[in-house]
């Protein structure tokens, strides 16, 4: 019996083009299925609208070591890496600029020039493209002695094809009579639900700083760059980062001068004491720290407005410029998260091709996986790896199963 396409790829998102576009280009016959009016609408929303597709810092021996599971991950990127993405996106057609921090954009600037050029690879490749079907679940049986998979839409739709690859993000279409491991779904990279007095007035300011994870005095993570205040919490790339490692009880560190240690600081601030010695408090920070910060922090010491520069403690304002707690209430929410952690979990699939152990012919890609990247492009790049190393292995099974679909056989 013939299918209707040697392989289908559930999810029309970056790891489901780059898949189908893969597996097209090793010869096959594929179809895409995406339950939203359009593919790759995510994709638009990448980078501020930039899309900041992959990292050069992947070429590295530390690659892996942005992701939370680096064994698993390292067999794909070893395969496909920051070169071979450079290359997949400059023979679609895309011109990629690096900067100066190794993240890897579109030359055009625009999310809108990735998606074009995926669009046209699907056109050209003469892959098919079925929007708008939601599926709901998978099934597979034999014919003629060959696994055939059944996909099955809420419209009642039913698709055929030798090989699946499922690339639905975070939302996993059920697996009829299989049983694999699922991680529960967490969001992360995003911003920091926090409490503190300090926290009022703040919404909107930006601060240079280095802002750590911290249990008690033990540092779990730290970062250097711009934090942003809300009026809910903490926000910016370095608090993205630090939201990839919470756990209850943990509290968010700020530290202002990082650049100067503890001692160098307590010079600079005790010269500070006696050169103003005799002004008023709100003049101590000027050309320091940013004013909201600065008042905010005279808060969270009890200190007034009114309070003589010379009754400033040394010792507690070195410590607060160095150490600004702030006591962590909840993680990111799904819609602020830009990834979610969890879903199939890599035990059940090859680190070399993305199948299924139990299931030879389904294959897992991008965010469905248990696998979630720093932010800097780490997250797309896996998206497009674990698709392009994917799509090629269903493609050497599907000709190696001689699978016949009912275009061929129209022919
Ligand atoms: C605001 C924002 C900014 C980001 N910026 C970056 C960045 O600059 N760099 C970076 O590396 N990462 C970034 N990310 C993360 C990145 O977008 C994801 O890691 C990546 O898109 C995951 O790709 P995916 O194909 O696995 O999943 P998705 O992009 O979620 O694609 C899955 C697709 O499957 C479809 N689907 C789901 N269920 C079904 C079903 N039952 N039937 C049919 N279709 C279905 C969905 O509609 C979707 O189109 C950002 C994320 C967000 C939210």
């Amino acid at each position: 019996m013939a299918i209707d396409a040697q392989i289908a790829v559930i999810g029309g998102g970056a790891a489901g083009l780059a898949a189908a576009i893969s597996a097209a280009q090793s010869g096959c016959d594929v179809i895409v299925v995406e339950r939203a009016d359009r593919l790759g609408k995510r994709i638009l929303a990448t980078g501020n609208g930039r899309c900041n597709l992959s990292n050069a810092a992947l070429d590295t021996e530390q690659g892996s070591a942005a992701y939370n599971d680096p064994r698993f991950v390292e067999d794909i990127i070893s395969r496909v890496g920051f070169r071979e993405i450079s290359e997949f996106f400059t023979d679609l057609g895309l011109l990629i600029h690096v900067d100066t921090e190794g993240r890897a954009y579109p030359r055009t600037n625009s999310a809108n020039s990735v998606v074009d050029i995926l669009h046209n690879a699907i056109s050209l490749l003469r892959i098919t493209e079925r929007t708008g079907l939601d599926i709901k679940r998978i099934t597979h049986n034999h014919q003629d002695g060959k696994l055939v998979f059944e996909i099955l839409a809420d419209n009642g739709q039913t698709l055929t094809a030798a090989a699946v690859i499922l690339a639905t993000g975070p939302d996993i279409i059920p697996i009829i009579d299989v049983e694999l491991e699922q991680h529960r779904l967490e969001p992360v990279l995003g911003p920091l639900h926090t409490q503190g007095v300090a926290q009022k007035g703040l919404n909107g300011v930006r601060v240079r700083c280095a802002a750590s994870l911290v249990q008690g005095e033990r540092v779990i993570v730290r970062e250097h760059g711009e934090v942003l205040f809300r009026d809910y919490g903490l926000s910016g790339i370095v608090v993205f980062e630090l939201s990839r490692y919470l756990q209850p009880k943990y509290e968010v560190s700020l530290d202002y001068f990082p650049e100067y240690s503890h001692d160098e600081l307590r010079v600079l601030i005790s010269r500070r004491l006696v050169q103003l010695s005799g002004y008023p408090v709100d003049r101590f920070f000027d050309g320091l720290l940013h004013k909201r910060v600065a008042q905010a922090i005279m808060r969270s010491l009890d200190y007034s407005s009114r309070t003589p520069i010379e009754n400033l403690q040394l010792t507690r304002l070195v410590q607060i410029l160095k150490d600004h707690r702030f006591r962590v209430t909840d993680g990111p929410t799904r819609a602020q998260a830009q990834v979610m952690r969890g879903g199939l979990a890599t035990g059940g699939f090859s680190s070399q091709t993305l199948e299924c152990v139990k299931l030879p012919g389904l294959f897992i890609v991008g965010e469905a996986v248990d696998v979630d990247g720093r932010s800097g492009g780490y997250n797309l790049h896996w998206a497009w790896a674990s698709g392009i190393v994917a799509g090629r292995a269903a493609a050497c099974r599907t000709v190696a199963n001689d699978c016949v679909t009912t275009r061929e056989e129209s022919r």
